[in-house]
């Protein structure tokens, strides 16, 4: 699945993404706009309000404007609020007018967010709307769909991906790879099937090395 990149300059970053995050959730939206997501991100970039989220997703295509690393200003729960400082947001374009546009920007999010879930580790109970933080009728077009529906095709997603158990199983082809490693103490023996980050990598060469 392919995410462009658009992404806020550092220079903005005090206005639109003030604080180091970890994610802990996905929050999904609606844009209540007829604009695309290029046109979604441009504007979010472009303008000075406190206001901005991650990625915007329509009919086509997926764009990434916040990294995920920061938080992001779109859940109406304040400056300190779990919905701002915790929540991964998502924009579903094209909900004011509806229609096939939008029908299909809402299956790519969930085919997005079922990705992010899998990579993540998380289960369904990890996608929320923004009206669970502030009360705000959003993501209104979804909502009006069937929020259980929403989730069903996300769960739809997930089916016959990785599931929880084969991904806490290391593949046969890795298998004594992944012992030895374990053995020699230079992985902690967990999540055999995670990305590695650049600093996981230089933790295991590092206890390579002293090995030695
Ligand atoms: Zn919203």
């Amino acid at each position: 699945m392919q995410v462009k990149k658009k992404l806020l300059p550092a220079n903005k970053y005090s206005i639109k993404c003030p604080n180091s995050m970890v994610p802990e959730f996905i929050v999904v939206h609606n844009t209540a706009n007829d604009a695309s997501a290029a046109n979604e991100i441009s504007y979010m970039i472009s303008n000075n309000n406190q206001v901005s989220f991650h990625y915007a997703i329509d009919d086509k295509e997926i764009i990434q404007g916040i990294p995920e690393n920061r938080n992001a200003w779109h859940a109406g729960d304040g400056a300190s609020g779990r919905g701002n400082r915790k929540g991964l947001s998502i924009e579903i374009c094209y909900s004011k007018s509806g229609g096939n546009r939008f029908i299909a920007a809402e299956k790519l999010a969930a085919k997005f967010i079922a990705q992010k879930l899998k990579e993540k580790g998380w289960r369904i109970d990890k996608v929320k709307k923004h009206q669970d933080f502030s009360g705000k009728y959003c993501p209104h077009r979804t909502l009006d769909m069937g929020w259980q529906r929403f989730l069903d095709m996300v769960q739809k997603e997930l089916v016959g991906g990785v599931n929880m158990a084969d991904k806490n199983t290391p593949s046969a082809w890795a298998k004594e790879a992944w012992e030895w490693g374990k053995k020699e103490k230079l992985l902690d023996g967990t999540r055999p099937k995670d990305t590695l980050t650049r600093e996981e990598f230089a933790v295991v060469l590092k206890r390579l090395v002293e090995k030695k």
